[in-house]
Parts: structure tokens; sequence; C-alpha cells
């Protein structure tokens, strides 16, 4: 299906931009870019309220181990923000610092294993 000789004009090929930008980046993507973690936060608490039971979805406690019953909103996709109600967990800050470690080691330990399977890679060519 080609066209010879077929000038696309400037116009045509802006719209043909546009439309592959759309493609790729959707426009919840580009608003979530221009928001601060703030908002975001704000509106992830609009969407997805605290457990009525008041229980910690890190350690399934009310209270945490310092007697703590508040709790924070945590983004649990290593601090890849959306507006996703999953990506988030309501935790004590105590167990935040914990999820926060975990996931640390947890990442630390994905780049060791995929430097490893490099490593295995180029032994075997
Ligand atoms: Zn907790």
């Amino acid at each position: 299906m080609t066209k010879k000789g077929y000038k696309l004009t400037e116009a045509h090929k802006k719209a043909i931009g546009d439309a592959q930008r759309g493609e790729n980046n959707n426009n919840w993507q580009t608003d979530i870019k221009d928001m601060s973690i703030g908002t975001i936060h704000k509106r992830v608490r609009m969407i997805k309220l605290k457990p009525v039971d008041g229980k910690c979805e890190y350690c399934h406690k009310v209270k945490s181990k310092y007697g703590i019953t508040k709790l924070h909103l945590v983004n649990i996709r290593d601090h890849y923000y959306t507006l996703n109600p999953d990506d988030y967990q309501y935790m004590h800050p105590a167990c935040h610092i914990e999820h926060q470690n975990i996931s640390r080691e947890k990442r630390k330990s994905q780049l060791d294993y995929w430097l490893r399977q490099q490593t295995i890679n180029l032994k075997s060519k």
C-alpha cells in the first residue's frame, strides 16, 4: 500500500506525529508527569481509602511495633508513580521503612541475577 508521489502536507505530518505520540503516551501518563508527588498521593488517597479496620497492609496489625496507629500511603512499585490504587498500600511509618529496605534488596538481587545472566550469555558465545 504505497502511495508513490503522494506528498504529505505539513498539517498531515503533524497529525500523524500527534497520533503516534498519543499511542505511545496516553494523556493519563502526560498528566501524571505534570503532577507533583504530593498531588499524586492526594489523588490516590481520594480513590484508595484507608483500611476501615485501621490495619497496616504490610504487617496486618493496627499498631506498629512502636505502638503507632498512623498509616502512610506508600507506593509499592519502587517509586514508579501511577494513579492505580493497586500500586499503593497503607502502612505504618516503620513498615514503610522496612518495605523500602526489602525492595532495595530485591532490586539489588535482580541486578545480580541480570549480571549473571549476561555473563552466562557471553561465555556461551
Ligand atoms: Zn505495619
